[in-house]
């Protein structure tokens, strides 16, 4: 029991140190690169930071009761030897938890915006406006369960190698700061380019958060092309800014 209250504050520290490095980092390469771009918003990045805090708590406790389980008890199906499946495995196995990951985000966020359970769950994370790095983990408790239960899940039922795992969980990170940045670390021939068409990046989910009804998946453009809710890519105020500086 001990152990496993452990793996549970672990995790939970883990999770944490976690969001605070890759949003301090991204929030100072913001500073680098577009100086100014959080000016006035430090009351919204203090509620941002401190409600990504408790959502750590929220991912780390099942994060720590399956790692646990995983160590002690041989739950799970993350395996350590590489010859235990194909080399081609790893790369579809990434892919699956990938787009299984997207497809309940993009599911779960659209049915959280539905009025009444957007004032629930959901308006927490659109409070942020526009949002910062820091808000890659700013969700209320309700919604950050739906997230949190996820890759704890799939754990179980799909067989990954654990360095892959930690590819999805790095991708995770990344790409949960990054769309919340303000502007767009990937090159503008990924972003606009056939690539782009498919995937989402900053310049996709700020549009989200300008328009709020669309946009709602996470990795990939999939599920809103097929359901009709892309609402293609938005616009940055420091790219605007930029611009119109440009332009003279
Ligand atoms: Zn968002
Ligand atoms: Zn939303």
């Amino acid at each position: 029991m001990a152990a496993l209250i452990f793996s549970a504050l672990a995790m939970t520290a883990i999770v944490g140190v976690r969001y605070l490095i890759s949003s301090g980092a991204f929030a100072f390469a913001t500073k680098l690169k577009h100086p100014g771009l959080y000016r006035g918003l430090e009351p919204q990045m203090r509620r941002e930071i401190g409600w990504s805090l408790a959502s750590a708590a929220i991912y780390g406790i099942p994060a720590g009761i399956v790692a646990w389980g995983w160590q002690e008890r041989g739950w799970t199906r993350i395996y350590t030897d590489l010859s235990a499946f194909p080399l081609w495995y790893l790369p579809v196995s990434l892919l699956a938890y990938l787009l299984i990951h997207d497809t309940w985000f993009y599911w779960t966020h659209r049915w959280m915006h539905q009025p009444w359970l957007f004032r629930i769950a959901h308006a927490v994370h659109h409070e942020s406006r526009p949002p910062t790095a820091w808000a890659a983990m700013s969700f209320h408790p309700v919604e950050a369960i739906t997230g949190a239960v996820v890759i704890p899940a799939l754990v179980f039922l799909i067989p990954i190698h654990v360095a892959a795992l930690g590819l999805v969980l790095t991708i995770m990170t990344i790409m949960g700061v990054g769309n919340h940045m303000g502007w767009e670390m990937f090159p503008r021939a990924l972003v606009h380019g056939p690539a782009g068409r498919w995937l989402i990046t900053a310049t996709h989910h700020q549009q989200h958060h300008a328009a709020y009804r669309g946009n709602y998946g996470l990795y990939f453009r999939f599920w809103d092309k097929a359901c009709s809710t892309d609402l293609g890519l938005g616009r940055f105020a420091a790219a605007d800014r930029e611009r119109s500086a440009a332009d003279g």
